[in-house]
């Protein structure tokens, strides 16, 4: 999609509050451990570029992505750092990892005897993924491991480390989390020689977990400052989790309504006394989806309902008093002393806050403060 440019509609990102929030995870950590920022999905829809480059500057080390695109776009912006490669990527795009330096995640040795004659001088970095209960990706027993490692210490790969990744550290119950420490530990223990890194911390695992073994963070959703697990844990520093993204536009219209009237779609809001209302210029094309209709948007400081359903390029708001065109309102984040988080837009939507701002669509002009 085009991005709306001649619109008052825009996410502002503080990237000051991204180098804040890696700042409190490096003071709680081991300073031996590495933290890579996970910018894929375009940094959860804040933007990959200005964030990466902000965690840069806060001192992480290294940068996950989820596919080859998002690495090349690293590289392409001149950053020099490790990136790895989250997926599984095309074997046929090896020697494209290798001459950008770019790290794989691998799981089969198939991949490996197919990628090995198509690399030349460079060797590929190998990241081996280890199922230890996710169910996605990674060798998933130690045969598979034994003959991964025997290949890659004998091909043209530099094997940098074995990582793996929890599908429960959000959770309060941590049964299913203790059987796939057990099985990833177990699986180390297969390696002929451990290699230079073994990593398993997402967000959660960092937060709840004191990061374990784990030597290098992947920290994702806790960079943007939000709750892994939709605020269902608490995080007891308050200060380690703080919003980045602002999200707003500006009333493009504002009109009264007589009793009777009806708004939108379906035209299933009926005025039952005379009101004021804004039409807004943001819509689910812009990722602002129709189920967020159940709640408010926030004008100077008081919320303010969402009334009829959310068009794709528009939606309407019920106002407590005439406002000029022009006034800004706040879709996510905070105006005054109301906050509105992306949490509680998920919640709208039966969601999570990871969804919400992934779908924020770039259509939505970006806007960089304190960079
Ligand atoms: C996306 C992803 C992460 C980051 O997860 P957060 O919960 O956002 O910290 C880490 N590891 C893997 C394998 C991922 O896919």
């Amino acid at each position: 999609m085009l991005e709306a440019i001649h619109r008052n509609t825009r996410v502002v990102v503080d990237l000051s509050i991204i180098k804040q929030n890696i700042s409190k995870l490096k003071s709680k950590l081991n300073p031996s451990k590495q933290v890579y920022a996970v910018v894929k999905a375009n940094a959860y829809g804040h933007g990959m570029i200005p964030v990466a480059k902000a965690a840069l500057e806060a001192g992480v080390q290294g940068f996950c992505v989820a596919n080859v695109d998002e690495a090349l776009a690293l590289r392409e912006a001149g950053i020099m750092e490790p990136v790895l490669i989250l997926g599984l990527s095309r074997v046929e795009d090896a020697p494209l990892l290798a001459s950008n330096h770019i790290t794989a995640a691998v799981d089969s040795v198939e991949w490996l005897l197919q990628a090995a004659p198509l690399l030349k001088e460079i060797p590929l970095k190998v990241h081996v993924a280890v199922d230890s209960g996710m169910g996605r990706i990674g060798v998933v027993n130690e045969k598979e491991l034994t003959e991964v490692e025997a290949v890659l210490r004998n091909g043209p790969f530099e094997f940098e480390a074995m990582f793996t990744h929890f599908a429960t550290a959000d959770e309060e119950d941590t049964a299913h989390l203790t059987k796939q420490e057990e099985k990833f530990n177990g699986m180390i223990g297969e390696l002929e020689e451990r290699p230079p890194h073994i990593h398993c911390s997402n967000s959660a695992y960092a937060i709840w977990h004191s990061a374990g073994d784990s030597d290098i963070i992947r920290y994702g959703i806790g960079l943007y400052g939000i709750n892994p697990s939709n605020g269902d844990l608490c995080v007891e520093d308050e200060e380690l989790l703080t919003p980045a993204l602002q999200w707003e536009t500006e009333m493009v219209k504002v009109k009264k309504l007589e009793i009777g009237d009806t708004v939108s779609y379906g035209a299933t809001y009926k005025a039952k006394e005379p009101q004021w209302v804004a039409t807004l210029p943001i819509g689910y094309a812009d990722g602002y989806i129709r189920a967020y209709n159940k709640g408010e948007v926030i004008v100077d400081g008081v919320r303010c309902p969402i009334i009829g359903r959310v068009c794709m390029d528009q939606c309407m708001v019920r106002l407590p008093h005439e406002y000029p065109v022009g006034t800004k309102v706040t879709l996510l984040g905070k105006n005054k002393e109301e906050e509105i988080t992306a949490i509680e837009l998920a919640k709208r939507a039966d969601t999570i806050a990871y969804e919400v701002i992934c779908m924020i669509s770039d259509r939505v002009k970006r806007e960089y403060i304190n960079g």
